[in-house]
């Protein structure tokens, strides 16, 4: 499968190229073919996917075929809500690349910053709007936006709304969408509540069900270390030592763990930022651009403030403290190894955390290769899983061409 099949008009096709993307991802697959002919979409997919080019690409071709008001400025056609001020940047920087060459405007709002910037666009006139649902419908009331033209409305991660406690927001959010709309939901999990919405916006939806599967791909090569947990700090230095880990993604998985983390690393010389919910919205965005930009080479973080951090060429993520969620190992380990480049997952064990190990062995069909030859191996300790020689990562980050997209029991998704 390639873009051309899709259908898809040539400015888009010549930013998908420009993205360097070869070929659409399982959910772009999926979904791109039922949006284009005005499908409403339940799809349940996480960040990883390749879900918001699934989502950008229709909404951008569909709008680029409709007539620009000859008078008048433009108005909001297409809104897309979505819970956190990252993803909301990120969402917008995807809707500026697949864009490009389409001629339609587009802007991001969120909280946390003055509303001027936000407003004088809004001013201006755009055809799409990216938003947080606070901001927005603080911008509703003061009258900056109306959504009585939106002909294409997203909502993004929904489970996490609910999380957040923004579920009211939303509601009365949608409360003021026009009825005639084309509808999408997305939500990596549907526990009932977030069922009985999705069913309140949409109608006779098309469902897409992507599962990550990149615990069980060979792209990203996992290790594990069996280390005392005073000692692990010491450990995180000495492989920290290691120049060919360009960047790296640290998990605690508490916020006081990851400002510990983060200081003792600065000690120790290492270029190091904490990100998590206790800091301020504008803390943690600059922390996350100057890791994006490589001007920090680590960030450490909870697994909270980390969820929808969307870093291309991420080469390490090392998990200082082990999940007591399985599932949350997978989710933390695939912040690596995006967009078919391969990645290296480190983790450190120690005894209490040993009972953690075995869930996620259970829900990865296998165990972790255990790195025994470091300088703060466990005392007094027996360890399961097979025991592999520690090799320096060589640093080629390489693209494979097709491998991948894998496939998995329930889906398809892109590693
Ligand atoms: P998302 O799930 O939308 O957060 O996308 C995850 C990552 O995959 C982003 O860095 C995208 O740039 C990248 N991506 C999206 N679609 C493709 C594709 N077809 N081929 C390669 N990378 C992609």
């Amino acid at each position: 499968m390639t873009f051309e099949n899709l259908n898809l008009i040539e400015p888009i096709l010549h930013a998908i190229k420009n993205e360097g993307y070869t070929e659409p991802t399982p959910i772009q697959e999926q979904a791109i073919p039922v949006l284009l002919k005005g499908k409403d979409l339940m799809g349940s997919a996480q960040t990883g996917t390749g879900k918001t080019a699934a989502f950008a690409i229709p909404i951008l071709q569909l709008l680029y075929g409709q007539p620009l008001p000859s008078a008048g400025k433009r108005q909001i056609k297409a809104l897309i809500v979505t819970p956190t001020r990252e993803l909301a940047i990120q969402i917008s920087e995807s809707f500026a690349a697949y864009g490009k060459y389409t001629g339609l405007r587009h802007t991001v709002i969120y909280g946390g910053v003055s509303q001027n910037a936000q407003t004088t666009a809004l001013r201006n006139g755009v055809d799409i709007l990216v938003a947080t649902p606070g901001r927005l419908l603080d911008l509703i009331d003061q009258r900056f936006v109306t959504l009585q033209n939106i002909q294409f409305f997203v909502l993004d991660e929904a489970d996490r709304m609910l999380d957040m406690g923004f579920i009211h927001d939303v509601k009365k959010i949608i409360g003021r969408l026009p009825l005639k709309r084309q509808s999408l939901f997305f939500s990596a999990t549907m526990p009932p509540e977030i069922k009985k919405l999705a069913a309140s916006i949409l109608v006779d939806p098309i469902k897409v069900d992507i599962v990550p599967v990149v615990a069980t791909s060979n792209l990203i090569k996992q290790s594990l270390y069996f280390v005392d947990k005073p000692d692990k700090k010491s450990l995180l230095i000495h492989l920290l030592q290691d120049k060919s880990i360009e960047t790296a993604l640290i998990f605690t998985r508490t916020k006081h763990g990851a400002d510990k983390v983060s200081r003792d690393l600065m000690r120790a010389g290492i270029n190091a930022a904490a990100i998590h919910g206790n800091k301020s919205q504008v803390a943690r965005q600059s922390a996350l651009n100057n890791f994006k930009n490589k001007r920090t080479r680590v960030l450490v973080a909870t697994d909270i403030a980390s969820r929808g951090i969307d870093v291309e060429q991420l080469s390490h993520v090392i998990n200082y403290e082990i999940p007591n969620i399985p599932e949350t190992y997978i989710h933390r380990i695939g912040r690596t190894g995006r967009a078919g480049l391969d990645g290296v997952a480190l983790s450190f064990c120690d005894a209490e955390e040993k009972e953690y190990l075995k869930d996620i062995y259970k829900l990865l069909a296998k165990s972790i290769p255990v790195i025994a030859d470091h300088p703060f191996p466990m005392r007094n300790s027996t360890h399961s899983g097979p025991v592999v020689q520690p090799r320096p990562f060589n640093g080629s980050r390489n693209r494979p061409a097709k491998s991948e997209f894998v496939a998995s029991s329930r889906g398809r998704a892109i590693r």
